[in-house]
């Protein structure tokens, strides 16, 4: 019987050293009041209507609007390299990650942007331990947590008897993952207690293999 884990990337796998603030002004320095609240509306709403290029689109709008000197690519690739260099993968979770995969096919589960989810996974090698990225807004999945059609697609990614998904976000990871009929482990202090919260991925492993 083969059971394979998934695991949620931001504030899960990864942490964040900034905030969404300091990153984007990083990419676009000196921005004018009001455009960041600006990128951040036309973000949001590129992520629920499944747009593949959610931060170029908030750049977008915020270029189009705003008195801002910079080209669209050159913003949108330090973007990307911002948010990159504002996460950490910590030491332990880094080796619980190893630990699980070398028992168990395990991926990375995540609602996020094809390139930039993707960009954060490579950047931080963890591609090379995982068996399958499966990202919200990449046009083959097309579909956020908690709806049951990105689990299904992490179960086509991965096939297995049973699955487990560990993540922070009670709303999105927990109750997303048990409605598609998998077990969940929280990492989060969000929502319900419960006996499958955990402290951390290590714990959520240690449960695990
Ligand atoms: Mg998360």
């Amino acid at each position: 019987m083969t059971t394979a884990v998934y695991f949620d990337l931001d504030f899960t796998l990864l942490q964040y050293t900034d905030d969404f603030e300091a990153i984007f002004g990083r990419a676009i320095p000196d921005a004018p009041d009001g455009a960041y609240e600006r990128y951040v509306e036309e973000l949001i709403d590129a992520f629920g209507r499944l747009s593949a290029t959610p931060h170029r689109d908030g750049i977008d709008a915020v270029l189009s609007e705003f008195d801002v000197g910079i080209a669209t690519d050159v913003a949108v690739q330090r973007y990307y390299q911002s948010e990159l260099d504002a996460t950490t993968v910590p030491a332990q979770t880094r080796s619980a990650l190893e630990r699980v995969a070398t028992h168990h096919p395990t991926g990375i589960l995540t609602n996020g942007a094809p390139k930039m989810q993707r960009a954060k996974v490579e950047g931080h090698e963890l591609d090379s331990v995982v068996d399958a990225v499966v990202v919200s807004n990449d046009p083959d999945v097309a579909a956020r947590k908690p709806a049951g059609e990105i689990f299904a697609a992490a179960e086509d990614a991965l096939p297995a008897d049973e699955y487990v998904y560990v993540g922070d976000d009670y709303d999105e990871d927990i109750v997303g993952a048990r409605r598609a009929g998998w077990d969940a482990l929280h990492v989060g202090d969000d929502g319900p207690e419960d006996a499958r919260r955990v402290a951390s991925v290590d714990d959520a492993v240690a449960r695990i293999v």
